[in-house]
Order: C-alpha cells, then structure tokens, then sequence
C-alpha cells in the first residue's frame, strides 16, 4: 500500500474530534458520546453500518456488540481483520431503545459520513443493511433486491464500489440469511483485488514478452 499522506490522518482524526460535540439533531441529548468510527484510516474497504447501538455508545466505538462479533467473524472467514479495515455508521449517535433512524437524524448526520469516506478513499465501501444502502446508492431499493451486487457510485467526487451486504444483526437469528451474507462476503477480495489493480496498459518490457506467456507474468491476475 502507498504511503498516505500525513494530512489525510490528521484530517480524518481532526474531522473525528470536531464531530464529538455534535448537536445537530436530538440524539445528542441521549447519547453517552459520539461514536465517529473505527479502524484503518486509510483501509480499502470501509464497511458502513446503521447506528450505535447500547455498547457501542458506551465504548464509543462501533460495532462492538454481538453484530460486531459476527463482523468480526465474516472478516476472518476472507483473511482480514478488524484493524485491516474502516468501520462507521450512518448515524454517529444511538437512537433511544435502537429504534430506527429517523429522516432528519440521517439528514442532519450525512455529512459527517460523506465527509469521512472524502478523507479515507476506500475502493469499496459495503453498506450494512437497508439505510447505509439507500443513503450511499441514493436509490430506494432495499437491500433484499441489491444484496451482493457491487454498483459503481461517486462519493465526494471520487469513484468507489458500493457493495451492499445484508446487516450482520440482522442475519445473527436468521441462518438462511447468513448464508448468503457469507456468500456475498466471501466475493469481497475478488472485488478489492479487482478495483485495485485495474489492468494497466502494459510496460514497454512487458510488451516485448512472448505474446504465449502466461496471463499471470503478464500481470494480468
Ligand atoms: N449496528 C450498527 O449498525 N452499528 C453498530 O455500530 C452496531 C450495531
């Protein structure tokens, strides 16, 4: 991986500090803290979930509850880990009883999101479940429909993969449904592999190897 350039860290970290005293909707009356997000600050893949849930909002961080740990799980399963990646949420701020983000909460919070992804410029950015995948694809097709189908889609002006999955607490009682969200995790590396290393017109020397070399020497895998 690059280098990445120091402001790009501070940035997202600065961005983060600026967002802990949110009051831009009445989640910031209920919440023990504003949890910004985690992980890798410069991760390929960033994974985009709902909101903070009961643990989540003590510890500040996301996805540390049971649907984290099956996260954490799905990961392994493709060879990453936690620290490998980026993880946020739509909303920075737990909704009272977890109940469902309301429109002016995710309207009033979009920005912060936006604002992130702008500063990691992940490959692909999964959305978790209804509300990431209808906020990021700007469509209203739930993710029954689009599950498992990567959509090219520009975010702060840069291309990214949005690749919706199904909502990891979601599939925690519902074994049919984490089957298939396996199935759909397990299509991530190809997707990561594929977004980084687009094919490239080919170096001079490689041009002048046998037209019968393997696909592979040619770089082409
Ligand atoms: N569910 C989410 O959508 N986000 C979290 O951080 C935890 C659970």
């Amino acid at each position: 991986m690059s280098a990445v350039p120091v402001e790009q860290l501070d940035g997202l970290h600065a961005y983060g500090e600026s967002v802990a005293g949110c009051t831009r909707c009445r989640l910031a009356q209920g919440r023990t803290q504003v949890v910004f997000g985690a992980g890798n600050p410069h991760a390929d893949l960033m994974f985009v979930g709902e909101a903070p849930g009961f643990h989540e909002d003590k510890q500040g961080l996301p996805f540390v509850g049971q649907a984290g740990k099956l996260l954490e799980k799905l990961l392994a399963q493709i060879g990453l880990a936690r620290a490998d990646v980026y993880i946020a949420n739509v909303l920075k701020c737990r909704p009272p009883g977890n109940r469902d983000p309301q429109p002016d909460e995710i309207e009033a919070c979009e920005s912060h999101l936006f604002r992130q992804i702008e500063l990691i410029e992940p490959v692909v950015v999964a959305t978790l479940g209804n509300f990431a995948t209808k906020l990021l694809s700007g469509r209203p097709l739930g993710i029954t429909k689009v599950h498992g189908q990567e959509q090219e889609t520009t975010i702060g002006g840069r291309t990214v993969q949005l690749y919706p999955l199904y909502h990891p607490a979601a599939a925690l009682y519902t074994p049919a449904m984490l089957k298939v969200l396996e199935s759909d995790f397990a299509k991530l590396p190809e997707l990561l592999g594929r977004s980084l290393r687009p094919l490239a017109p080919p170096e001079p020397e490689l041009a002048l190897v046998a037209p019968s070399a393997p696909a592979e020497q040619l770089g082409l895998f």
